[in-house]
């Protein structure tokens, strides 16, 4: 009983706050407050890395502008194939994690990657522009996916020896990234590194 009710206050004050989801957008351009992990930021993605033994899981999440070079609905065509392309990369692991020692670890398993639902819309035929409202019931905190959509991807490695640092080529199929926000979490606890277009490694071994 509880899971609709909330949903409906979720919709009604979604409606109530126009003007604070078009003040999001100009926070984006000197927002250098603490971010919470995983915020809607352009140029900033997000990554939470965790090593069980032999295995390492790798979430990734970035936003439509950085990952897709679109955000909201696709207006046409070419929108749609930046869509699809967005997907092949996120898909190609290689192309955006290498391992140290290389080839510690490999793929197990595809991954999966999460487009915004926004990012799924057919574009608007011609003539039939009605303004439709996103479906929102679904929605738990993401107040600005209708206009700000976030991207995320999922990757599982098996590794044959345990990696000591992951690095991050995918700065080269993500121009707009200025920043990678990491979690690590592995058996000896968690911790958090940064990295840059200039500086593209992410330590995994913890001292303790
Ligand atoms: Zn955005």
């Amino acid at each position: 009983m509880s899971a609709p009710s909330r949903s409906l206050l979720f919709a009604a004050l979604i409606v109530a706050l126009p003007a604070f989801a078009h003040d999001h957008d100009k926070d984006h351009a000197h927002d250098d407050g603490h971010r919470e992990h995983g915020a809607h930021v352009h140029g900033v993605a997000w990554l939470d890395v965790a090593l069980d033994g032999a295995r390492l899981e790798i979430a990734f999440k970035g936003t439509g502008a950085d990952l897709a070079g679109l955000e909201g609905r696709p207006a046409d065509a070419a929108d749609v194939a930046k869509v699809d392309k967005a997907r092949r990369t996120l898909a190609d692991a290689a192309a955006l994690f290498a391992f140290e020692p290389a080839g510690a670890c490999v793929p197990d398993g595809a991954p999966v990657v999460e487009p915004p639902a926004s990012a799924l819309e057919a574009p608007a035929a011609a003539g039939h522009d009605h303004d439709h409202k996103h479906d929102h019931d679904h929605d738990h905190d993401h107040k600005h996916d209708h206009a700000h959509g976030d991207w995320s991807a999922s990757y599982a490695f098996a590794c044959a020896t345990p990696p000591v640092a992951v690095n991050l080529p995918l700065f080269d199929r993500y121009p707009d990234l200025t920043e990678v926000r990491a979690q690590i979490l592995t058996g000896s606890g968690q911790t958090a590194a940064e990295a840059t277009p200039a500086s593209r490694r992410i330590p995994l071994a913890i001292t303790p």
